[in-house]
């Protein structure tokens, strides 16, 4: 059997372990500390974001962010319905109301058309919605314009989820620093990690500010522990933020690799029938963090589990797309709003292997499985 191949492995550029040594020799094994500075420092210069403060996940940012934004129990969130759970859960962590949107079939995220139905329909009810997340799945920007429009119009505040996007662009702008709160993850799996982590951008000081209040454990002015609000334990170790300053040199690598890993597939692929990708809209710049493949069942009779099942007895691994919050049974009582774009992208495709570290041998491999099927 040849060595397994991984949807998307975490890949070290060798510079990591002098900062991780800097943590140990100053004894700042901690929450807190040089690395960590010098992590938001680097997240800053490369995203162009004002603020950034890293944490101990990106569903922790997402929690934070929605605290900050203002989100109380049972308020409505407006969250795209295409994606990973970790974007819905901390709606739920506050005991607020999720209601999930349908994408739009261009860049698979989350349709203006359905979020402005759905603000209107709760405008009506008397109960304005508090906060939209919008996600940019594997690293494709979603319809910014229209939704900013959108949430200006309506005065609610959007929250990125720019997890799987970091480095990804909007007409030269980096994604996460478009609406008032956005978040990164450096799980082990993104473009770039630190084994676990995240951070939230924010483009006002006074969100900084309260956000790094509640996620060292909202301790008031006061010589002794005085509490009078809900604190968390959400802050990156320094140990772990040393990875990730080491990780932050290679970043532009890591996005040109992931490119071209989405060009080789692509230029291999495209012609068999019914395959298509994610393509970028003019003005979007994407990392590229998964490469996923569209089957159309009118074109051809290859199913995404076909190509999956060839590629696991073969060592690669696959994954289906996420499969949308609406249909899941944790959001069962949610409401929903759209039509079958997402359950469509769902049935429909299949995400290919994608890290920094593969080969040409690798990617011809998994493109030679993948062309034996049809
Ligand atoms: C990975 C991911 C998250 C959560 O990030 P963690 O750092 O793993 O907590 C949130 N949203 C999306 C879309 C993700 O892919």
């Amino acid at each position: 059997m040849k060595p397994r191949i991984y949807l998307s492995s975490p890949h070290m550029s060798g510079e990591e372990m002098a900062y991780v040594q800097e943590a140990f020799d100053s004894n700042w094994i901690a929450p807190l500390g040089s690395n960590v500075n010098a992590l938001e420092q680097d997240i800053c210069r490369f995203t162009g974001s004002r603020y950034a403060l890293a944490l101990s996940s990106g569903t922790a940012a997402i929690h934070l962010a929605l605290i900050v934004a203002g989100v109380q129990k049972d308020d409505i969130v407006l969250c795209q319905s295409l994606t990973f759970a970790a974007s819905a859960n901390p709606i739920l962590y506050l005991g607020a109301i999720p209601v999930f949107i349908d994408s739009e079939p261009v860049t698979w995220n989350m349709c203006p058309d359905a979020l402005e139905t759905a603000i209107k329909h709760y405008l009506h009810s008397g109960k304005k919605p508090k906060a939209v997340i919008l996600v940019h799945l594997y690293g494709m920007p979603g319809f910014l314009k229209e939704i900013i429009l959108i949430c200006e119009k309506y005065d609610i505040a959007l929250i990125e989820d720019a997890a799987e996007a970091l480095g990804s662009a909007y007409f030269n702008q980096k994604l996460g620093t478009f609406g008032s709160l956005g978040i990164l993850s450096f799980n082990g799996n993104k473009i770039i990690t630190t084994s676990g982590g995240g951070a939230l951008l924010c483009q006002c000081q006074e969100y900084l500010t309260k956000a790094g209040f509640l996620a060292s454990q909202a301790k008031d002015d006061a010589p002794h522990y005085e509490h009078s609000e809900i604190g968390y334990n959400y802050r990156l170790s320094n140990v772990l933020a040393g990875i990730g300053r080491g990780q932050m040199k290679v970043l532009p690598d890591r996005i040109q690799k992931r490119r071209s890993n989405f060009d080789f597939y692509k230029k291999n692929l495209a012609q068999l029938p019914g395959v298509t990708f994610q393509e970028e809209p003019n003005g979007s710049f994407s990392n590229r963090w998964l490469t996923v493949i569209l089957f159309d069942p009118e074109v051809s009779s290859v199913r995404p589990e076909h190509v999956s099942k060839i590629l696991t007895q073969n060592n690669i691994e696959t994954r289906p797309l996420w499969k949308p919050m609406h249909l899941q049974p944790l959001f069962r009582q949610a409401s929903y709003f759209g039509g079958n774009v997402a359950e469509n992208l769902f049935m429909r495709g299949l995400c290919l292997p994608s890290g920094s570290g593969l080969s040409e041998d690798e990617l011809l491999r998994i493109t030679d499985h993948i062309r034996s099927v049809f």
